[in-house]
């Protein structure tokens, strides 16, 4: 008789983001006041981002034209008619005690974007995560908690309102995804396309992009979503998926014990690489929300909105397709070269020049990257301009100069730039490619080493080698390889 093994649950994950990315205009969403990061506390507030009585939020056209432009990229509906709208709660760092935002009709809505994950095998999965809404508020200010007083040992914190009134946009997805590495390259993909559209430069470190996640669990096969958690506090791409992973293993561990999941928030600490309890959750009630009356409501014109689109570059999932499909890349090279717009279009550059774009690739993701990683540097830094690079590559592939030569120009060309040819005449480094010459100095080589030659002869024909790296160092390594090949094994060979 045998006994079955009880079926173990599988259970699946149900994640969804919610993005706060930080616009990079000039001057904050309804006032002038500077947007720059790091001035010296409450230096950029005005009456306005203060919330002092009588006065009017004018919106920056800036924060509308960004917004839209974010959502055309996101493949979203532009709202004909949106408005804002004051979302209600007392904070310290929240002078009006209301923050405007936008609740039942925002900018945006109904989108998608796609990530892309490569296995190791380097075969791409592509998948479409919906866009639920794209909206824009204001951000509040930031509390700093000081310390105690030295003489009535009370606590206290102090208030920064240089951040009141920072323009957002706030991004929600659907709830499509299923792992911690699917919203780690979502949250990627999204940092991507705002930084092609030079609509915000997605800095975690300094808040400018900062993601909440909200995630349940449920038996595979059930309809119905489990409790949802929300995880906040996570200022990195692997702090969202290690934050993830590890909400996951608790909360298919609390059902399997039977412990109650609690609807609530908990924040990611990194130190101890695990999420901790913060607060129960709010639900929309209680903010009292109200439509904005100190703003008109917007209406985008479609010329407006015609113009908006034009202007907007090829984004990275189109360039990732791109070169896969006509520059004939791996998935994996394409996702490198097209991970910041600049190093992209270098690269472009680089293929429109007539190199070849598996060359191109090598390089620019090779000793050109290298470099920009170690100087601290951006591609549109360096000395040698992308038709510098198509020409030093050009050089290899006629021949003209051997690739070891060309990595040892690479760092004058990066640092001063120039035309790789001439740098290489006035070096005398073109390749000796001319038989006869070669031929000659080989002739010279083998006579110089009579022992090796008669060793290779009687069989240690390992010693080619030595002999190849001999006719190197005599060229100062101008030597054609493949010709010196050619022509030295027939004579080691046939003596
Ligand atoms: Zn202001």
């Amino acid at each position: 008789m045998t006994i079955a093994a009880p079926v173990k649950t599988q259970y699946e994950a149900v994640i969804g983001l919610e993005t706060h990315c930080q616009l990079s205009t000039a001057t904050k969403i309804f006032c002038n006041c500077s947007t720059a990061f790091g001035a010296e506390p409450n230096q950029n507030v005005c009456p306005v981002c203060m919330g002092m009585p009588g006065v009017l939020p004018v919106l920056n056209q800036k924060v509308l034209e960004y917004a839209v432009k974010a959502g055309l990229a996101l493949n979203a509906e532009i709202a004909k008619f949106s408005k804002f709208d004051r979302k209600q709660y007392f904070y310290p760092d929240l002078p009006k005690n209301y923050q405007i935002s936008q609740y039942d009709l925002p900018i945006a809505e109904h989108g998608w974007l796609e990530i892309e994950l490569v296995d190791e095998a380097g075969n791409p999965t592509r998948k479409r995560i919906g866009i639920t809404r794209l909206h824009m508020e204001e951000d509040a200010g930031k509390l700093v908690h000081a310390g105690s007083d030295r003489l009535s040992g009370s606590t206290y914190s102090l208030v920064d309102f240089n951040r009141t009134g920072v323009p957002l946009v706030e991004i929600v997805s659907e709830p499509d995804i299923r792992s911690g590495q699917e919203a780690a390259e979502y949250a990627q993909e999204l940092r991507r396309i705002l930084r092609y559209l030079n609509v915000s430069d997605g800095n975690m470190q300094e808040g400018s992009l900062r993601c909440d996640v909200n995630i349940s669990v449920r038996p595979v096969g059930q309809e119905k979503f489990g409790t949802k958690v929300e995880i906040k506090n996570m200022n990195s791409f692997s702090a969202i998926q290690k934050a993830i992973e590890h909400e996951i293993d608790r909360q298919i561990e609390a059902l399997e014990t039977g412990e109650p999941i609690v609807q609530e928030t908990r924040l990611w600490e990194e130190g101890s690489q695990r999420t901790i309890s913060m607060r129960s959750k709010e639900g929309s009630s209680d903010y009292r929300y109200f439509p904005e009356p100190d703003l008109a409501p917007l209406e985008v014109s479609p010329a407006q909105l015609k113009e908006w689109k034009s202007q907007l570059p090829e984004l990275p999932a189109e360039k990732r397709h791109r070169y896969e499909n006509e520059l004939g890349l791996s998935a994996y090279d394409a996702r490198v070269l097209t991970d910041e717009r600049s190093l992209a279009e270098y690269f472009e550059t680089v293929v429109a020049a007539k190199a070849s774009p598996k060359q191109a690739a090598n390089w620019v993701m090779g000793d050109i990257s290298a470099y920009l990683n170690a100087e601290k540097l951006q591609v549109g830094q360096i000395a040698l301009k992308a038709n510098g690079l198509a020409e030093l590559i050009g050089l290899i592939e006629d021949g003209t100069i051997s690739g070891k030569i060309a990595k040892e120009i690479l760092p004058e060309l990066l640092t001063q730039g120039g035309s790789a040819k001439e740098l290489i005449e006035s070096k005398g480094l073109v390749q000796i490619s001319d038989t006869a010459e070669l031929e000659k100095i080989i002739d010279e080589v083998i006579a110089a080493s009579p022992k090796e030659l008669e060793q290779y002869r009687s069989g240690k024909t390992k010693l080619l080698g030595f002999f190849v790296g001999q006719v190197m160092k005599k060229t100062n390594g101008r030597a054609d390889p493949k010709l010196t090949n050619q022509i030295l094994a027939p004579k080691l060979n046939n003596g």
